[in-house]
């Protein structure tokens, strides 16, 4: 891991990160590597042992929409990159009004959605309640890779059997439902994903359209093993300049350097 300073250059522009993804992290380690720039990396602070970060990490939320314009300004930041999860709504919409509010200019850094290719068994879901709905009436084993504050909606139907695998653990567990639970941090090889799908006999995966290769390996083990994937759809995003790679996100930088070098 790099010192504490990476990524600090006294008067070189003052980047913020909005974290908690790879793609952040990524987008970190080349700033990190690269210079020109005096950034750091915004975590919300839930994971219990969050992995290091290549550059100075503040850790916690900022107190809604004014929380994070106060800090834009106390911190003279001249440009806002979220990088955050596709599925973290609220902060990439406080995000947007924020930077609108400091007339600060913004980046969304998002990944692309999974497509879904042949072979794959996909149902569609707007949300996770309905994901949860389109399990069907009779008990299934239900492979379930959630955040561990989302599994709650698998109480609202006791009668399948889910392995739950998050990086914390579920506490409490589930009421009323059938559950193990795995920890584990990905990412997963479809390999052992194949095989922990056939050792648990498991017939339906849901999942939320995460995007990105960490954990696609599920996918791609459901779609050889004919295993059905509820697929719940990203929520809605605030309508930002937006790319979908570090590399795009580094061209963006570098415009905001020279400009405001
Ligand atoms: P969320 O619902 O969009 O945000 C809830 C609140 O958490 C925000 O209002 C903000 O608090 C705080 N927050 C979120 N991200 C933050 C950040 N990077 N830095 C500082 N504060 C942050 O977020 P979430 O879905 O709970 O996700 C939390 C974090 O986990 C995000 O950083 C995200 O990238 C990461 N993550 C999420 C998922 C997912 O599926 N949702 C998956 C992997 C990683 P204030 O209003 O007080 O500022």
């Amino acid at each position: 891991m790099n010192p504490p300073s990476a990524g600090r250059e006294a008067g070189a522009p003052r980047l913020l990160i909005l974290g908690g993804t790879l793609e952040a992290r990524e987008l970190a380690a080349t700033i990190a590597a690269q210079g020109g720039f005096d950034a750091s990396l915004s975590l919300a602070g839930r994971t219990r042992n969050p992995q290091g970060q290549p550059l100075p990490v503040r850790s916690g939320g900022f107190g809604g929409v004014e929380g994070l314009v106060e800090h834009l300004k106390a911190e003279r930041i001249d440009a806002l990159v979220d990088a955050t999860h596709p599925f973290a709504a609220i902060i990439s919409r406080n995000a947007a009004e924020a930077a609108r509010r400091a007339g600060v200019p913004l980046l969304a850094l998002v990944r692309p959605v999974w497509e879904q290719r042949a072979g794959d068994i996909w149902t569609a879901a707007a949300d996770i309640p309905e994901a949860v709905g389109k399990l069907g009436d009779a008990p299934r084993r239900v492979l379930v890779t959630l955040g561990r504050n989302e599994v709650r909606a698998l109480e609202a139907a006791p009668q399948h059997h889910y392995l739950v695998r998050s990086i914390d653990a579920v506490e409490p567990p589930l009421a009323r439902a059938h559950a193990r639970y795995i920890e584990a941090r990905g990412p997963f090889a479809e390999g052992d994903e194949r095989a922990l799908l056939a050792d648990n006999r498991i017939d339906a995966i849901l999942s939320k359209n995460s995007g990105g290769a960490a954990t696609y390996g599920k996918i791609a083990a459901a779609r050889a093993l004919g295993i059905e994937v509820i697929m719940v759809a990203r929520p809605a995003r605030p309508v930002v300049a937006t790319v979908e790679s570090v590399a795009a996100a580094m061209a963006w930088l570098e415009r905001i350097r020279r400009e405001t070098t």
